[in-house]
């Protein structure tokens, strides 16, 4: 088909199937894909692929050992970022996990070394992976492998069946259920391997330090993780 036949199509789709930004919520305009140009410039990205002992790093410094972390954005509360992540776990928008997963790992690309052998998402609960129909943190993961021409792994690290009732245990109790809700299969795999670990938004980072405390297990692991916003 033509190029001008294209966008002359696109506009009419858009006019019946009106292709909108997830983040302002305007209409795209040919080519764009997800977030529209305005946002992408206004959007508070992180940096933290340019520098070294960056946010993100300093916030996880001290739990646990790893090799360097990143988020894509800042969270924000009631801004684009929010819709974005509001739209990825409960609008069904999965393919923007994958957007957004290349997003980032294009930035890393520019100034890292990125020689992953996984990328392995935070398992979601088998229950809310079953009511959302995907697990969010697997679309970023797979938008990053793809860039990284890796694989993205959900068979390495996953949760423990059954973990007790959280409700009746008291506070330390739930945090120490917390550190040990995973488990790694076949972890002798991963011995000597580069991980990156990815999750949707680090806030307290108690999930993420849980992840990492089970894959830093194994014996010459090297760690990285990444995010798709940090609070
Ligand atoms: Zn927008």
């Amino acid at each position: 088909m033509k190029p001008q036949l294209r966008q002359r199509l696109f506009e009419l789709l858009q006019i019946v199937y009106p292709n909108l930004c997830l983040s302002c919520g305007q209409s795209l305009s040919y080519k764009q894909e997800f977030i529209c140009t305005a946002c992408l410039h206004s959007l508070p990205f992180t940096q933290n692929w340019k520098q070294e002992n960056n946010s993100m790093e300093m916030h996880l410094w001290g739990r646990f050992a790893f090799h360097r972390a990143c988020s894509l954005f800042y969270f924000v509360k009631n801004s684009g970022v929010q819709n974005l992540l509001h739209e990825l776990k409960y609008r069904n928008q999965k393919e923007l996990g994958i957007f957004l997963g290349e997003m980032l790992a294009e930035k890393m690309k520019e100034s890292m070394s990125c020689d992953f052998d996984f990328v392995i998402p935070v398992p979601l609960h088998p229950q809310k992976e079953r009511q959302r129909g995907y697990n969010q943190s697997q679309q970023f993961a797979v938008g990053i492998a793809k860039v990284f021409n890796c694989k993205a792994d959900t068979q390495f690290l996953h949760r423990k069946h059954a973990t007790e009732t959280q409700t009746k245990k008291n506070l330390f109790q739930r945090l120490d259920n917390v550190a040990s809700v995973f488990e790694l299969n076949n972890p002798q795999l991963l011995k000597d391997k580069s991980v990156l670990l990815v999750d949707d938004v680090l806030t307290t980072g108690a999930t993420i330090e849980a992840c990492a405390t089970t894959l830093n297990k194994v014996e010459n692991l090297q760690l990285s993780i990444a995010t798709i916003a940090i609070a």
